[in-house]
């Protein structure tokens, strides 16, 4: 069986990887698992140096590697630039803090000393997506590796060439040649993996329906995973918010990436008051956006990342004008000649509990308006769905958007006049279908390490 790379701007194969046979795969396992009994006793400083150089690398390498996205995902080069540049700072944050983060706690008890010592799991396995190709996994690995764990990467088949050039550059920047692989199998292959005895761990960012049956597996096998699933975070804006701001900050967190990330915005809880007004200057700015070649420097966005992908966002569209949404910007599939997986900014509007947007995620550059009658029923809309990842609140009242964003919205993240966004120093996931575990920050370098009580009578 073959993976294949596709460019989603013209359907064209960028190449065909052959898939790692059951051989090979246990092989990648046994490597890493060996590169780690020696990798664990190494100390921080050792691997500080590492990340740094994985970070002056990544740098190096930023416009190639922009390159390799953008044909095979579609993402234009300029937010590709950003993305490994983002990656450099996460491995220079752990380089610098990961010490910090995983000293020796003394706790006090009636023993002669009592203290917790964080120590590595081990080879962790992480399934990653192709929305952000290169920081889904640098955020996953820079604390892994920095914690002393090997890693296994099985990457989104369609995104196959930027894990080989992860590899790479992990080589390149020195670490133990054995103590990150790359599986390159479908995720059919994935099972046995989880189940093999020298995976300790499993993370996994992508849908909710690829996170229950990874999860279901790995429970099965009794090991941990963190889970970084879908979203549909709700942007709430308040009669008293800046409507030109909000409409700016909103615009641009739902066109991120085109739509494809899970926290970009999805749906905008207005109330009655600013509906029109927050409509009308939202609409402009969505309408504003040039859809085109990602090489193309005018372009704000790219195609989608698969053909599929965009087909089924058409459908969703689709489905929800015959429920009853008023589409007023796009919902069309651009007549380009040739295979593309382009779609133009779509708004849709009047959303209301019994379509399928009012619970489905939409992955694509589509938003979805919701009117309230006031601030508590724009509450209850936003809490009314089946994930919480993150969450947003416009309003000229800080204190108030700072009560909201802390006790009545539910979500990972709750932003007040900003948009949600992931940042090296701030604990970063879901709760409900969004999932479970952090990343980032201290609590992201917790996750996968034995948590080892030690005291002395
Ligand atoms: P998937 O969740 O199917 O893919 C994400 C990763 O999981 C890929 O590496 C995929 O491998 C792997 N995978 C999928 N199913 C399994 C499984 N049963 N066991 C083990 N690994 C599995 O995303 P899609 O690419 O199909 O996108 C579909 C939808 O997922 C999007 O429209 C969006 O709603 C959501 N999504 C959310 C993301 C996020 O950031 N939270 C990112 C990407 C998608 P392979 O590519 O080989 O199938």
């Amino acid at each position: 069986m073959s993976i294949l790379s596709i460019n989603p701007a013209n359907g064209k194969l960028i190449r065909s990887y052959k898939e790692d046979s059951e051989k090979q795969v246990s092989s990648k396992i046994e490597k890493v698992h060996s590169a780690w009994l020696k990798w664990k006793d190494t100390s921080f400083p050792e691997r500080a140096e590492l990340l740094r150089n994985t970070s002056v690398i990544l740098l190096k390498r930023k416009l190639e590697l922009a390159t390799l996205m953008a044909k095979e995902m579609g993402k234009p080069i300029a937010p590709g630039i950003a993305e490994i540049e983002k990656c450099a700072a996460v491995c220079d944050y752990y380089a610098a803090n990961g010490a910090d983060f995983l000293k020796d706690e003394t706790i006090k008890t009636e023993a002669s000393k009592s203290y917790v010592s964080f120590q590595p799991l081990g080879v962790v396995l992480a399934v990653m997506p192709w929305n952000f190709p290169f920081w889904q996994l640098f955020r996953f690995l820079a604390p892994a590796l920095m914690a002393g764990n090997g890693a296994l990467l099985k990457h989104a088949s369609n995104v196959t060439g930027c894990a080989l050039a992860i590899e790479e550059v992990i080589l390149e920047a020195g670490f133990p040649k054995d103590i990150f692989h790359v599986l390159v199998i479908s995720s059919k292959q994935v099972k046995p993996v989880i189940a093999h005895p020298l995976v300790k761990a499993v993370t996994l960012t992508g849908s909710t329906e690829a996170g229950k049956q990874v999860a279901q597996q790995a429970g099965f096998n009794l090991k941990k995973t963190v889970l970084e699933l879908g979203g549909s975070d709700p942007y709430l804006v308040l009669a008293d918010a800046d409507l030109e701001q909000a409409a700016e900050i909103c615009m641009q967190s739902r066109l991120i990436n085109n739509g494809q990330s899970c926290i970009a915005a999805k749906r905008f809880i207005l109330v009655k008051e600013i509906e029109k007004e927050f409509t009308r200057i939202f609409l402009e700015k969505m309408q504003s956006k040039v859809t085109g070649d990602p090489f193309d420097e005018l372009t704000d966005l790219g195609p989608m990342a698969r053909i599929d992908l965009r087909d089924e966002l058409y459908q969703q569209v689709e489905e929800n004008i015959k429920a009853g949404a008023k589409c007023i910007l796009g919902g069309k599939i651009p007549g380009l000649k040739g295979k593309h997986a382009y779609y133009t900014p779509t708004i849709l509007t009047g959303i209301k509990k019994g379509m399928p947007a009012y619970e489905e995620e939409i992955f694509g550059p589509v938003a979805l308006i919701f009117t309230a009658k006031n601030e508590e029923e724009a509450i209850r809309i936003a809490n009314d769905s089946p994930f919480g990842l993150g969450a947003a609140v416009f309003t000229g009242n800080q204190q108030h958007g700072e009560e909201l964003a802390a006790k009545r919205l539910n979500a990972g993240s709750c932003f007040v006049n900003s948009l949600v966004k992931s940042d090296p120093r701030l604990p970063f996931g879901g709760i409900n279908q969004s999932g479970y575990g952090r990343e980032l920050s201290s609590f992201g370098i917790r996750e996968f390490v034995n948590i080892k009580t030690v005291y002395l009578k």
